[in-house]
């Protein structure tokens, strides 16, 4: 597998630009399948309390015979703990599940605009405070429309370094990406295959035959050229290492284009609407 390339985030640290997901990975299979990824090279996990297989990454990350340094991790707060008590003692739990001093990242799941006062500001401010003292070495967003992220910029002092969002061939969310282009806010695409549902489409396929390469490949190829971080995520250890394979060949811009113009604005949303989800894990 080639290099997986970094990118720099607006507080100097690199992220792996591909990493794994574990979104729907049961618990119990959790340190197995990461271990996988470990072993094929993948150097970045993105994982979150309301996953519930934080303990299955930390795992993985013991026994794969890596350094804690050699692989960037990411966690996020459960929609339940935004006030800031509860967020303190959510990263606790959230160290004492990974077996770790640290996390390299973590971001407020969901903006929860509905709920808490609308208060996401106040949990900010929590997270300002686990980077200070160094047990997140980086901080961010998930989920944040360009108002949630405007006013983050208005009351507090510190920028997001990367919002995790939803974005695929059929939800390209140009809008909140260029937002943080513009403002140094990296971002990372989840569902980057649209849950497997954009490698049936005629116009993926055919750039795929046509390259010999996997849809999977052709669409996460157009992530990485768009310069979004990725976590594709599989059970599989076969499109573990086809997921990865993706840094040997370039797209070209006609067919870039094309899967861009996939998109079918809010009609291609898969996930809930940041502004509207209020969703708390009972
Ligand atoms: P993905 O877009 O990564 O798609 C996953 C699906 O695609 C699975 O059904 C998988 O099936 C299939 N798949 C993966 N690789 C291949 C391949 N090479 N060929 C064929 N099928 C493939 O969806 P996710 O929703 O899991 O998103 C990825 C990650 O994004 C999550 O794991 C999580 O880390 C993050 N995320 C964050 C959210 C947030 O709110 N912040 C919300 C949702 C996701 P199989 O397993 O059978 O291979």
């Amino acid at each position: 597998m080639a290099t997986i390339p970094t990118l720099t985030l607006n507080d100097g640290r690199a992220i792996p630009q591909l990493g794994f997901g574990v979104y729907l990975v049961p618990p119990d299979d959790t340190a197995e399948v990461v271990r996988a990824a470990l072993e094929s090279g993948y150097r970045h996990i993105d994982t979150a309390e309301m996953y519930g297989n934080e303990r299955g990454v930390g795992e993985a990350l013991r026994s794969s015979g890596l350094a804690r340094d050699e692989v960037f991790v990411t966690s996020k707060l459960n929609n339940a703990w935004h006030r800031p008590d509860d967020a303190r003692r959510a990263f606790d739990a959230t160290l004492d599940e990974l077996g770790t001093d640290y996390v390299d990242l973590f971001l407020i799941h969901w903006p929860l605009p509905t709920l808490f006062d609308g208060d996401y500001v106040s949990t900010w401010k929590v997270l300002e405070e686990f980077q200070r003292d160094g047990r997140a070495r980086s901080i961010g967003v998930s989920n944040f429309e360009i108002a949630h992220l405007e006013r983050l910029a208005g009351e507090t002092g510190t920028v997001p370094a990367v919002n995790q969002i939803e974005v695929h061939p059929y939800l390209t969310n140009d809008e909140v990406r260029t937002y943080g282009h513009e403002h140094g806010i990296v971002t990372e695409a989840w569902s980057p295959l649209a849950q497997g549902k954009a490698l049936s489409d005629p116009v993926v396929t055919e750039i795929a035959a046509r390259i010999s390469r996997s849809p999977s490949q052709v669409v996460l190829r157009w992530h990485i050229e768009r310069g979004d971080v990725v976590f594709p995520k599989t059970m599989s250890p076969a499109r573990v290492r086809e997921n990865a394979d993706v840094f040997d060949f370039e797209l070209e811009p006609r067919d870039r284009d094309r899967l861009s113009s996939l998109g079918q604005g809010e009609a291609g949303r898969i996930g809930p609407h940041p502004d509207t989800f209020d969703w708390i894990p009972d």
